[in-house]
């Protein structure tokens, strides 16, 4: 990865660009497919780090990322 490519996690300054781009997905899949196509369409983002990153706070699915790392008390705008 390029050094240039940031993780997107709570707190970071860029959150929330991610978190109303998730905002549009309203359906959960059982898979982290839309918060991927989220980060993909954001410039300079490390799609894959990020999606561990979540992953460890407990974004394993899209509904996880929205509901349990983006609406957390660790999250901006909680
Ligand atoms: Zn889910």
């Amino acid at each position: 990865m390029r050094s240039s490519d940031e993780i997107i996690v709570p707190g970071h300054p860029r959150w929330l660009e991610f978190a109303s781009r998730l905002n549009r997905a309203r359906f959960c899949f059982g898979t982290t497919e839309q918060a991927r196509s989220a980060l993909a369409g954001m410039t300079h983002v490390n799609v894959e780090g990020s999606l561990h990153a979540l992953a460890r706070l407990g974004g394993t699915c899209d509904c996880h990322i929205e509901l349990d790392v983006v609406h957390s008390p660790a999250g901006v705008g909680a």
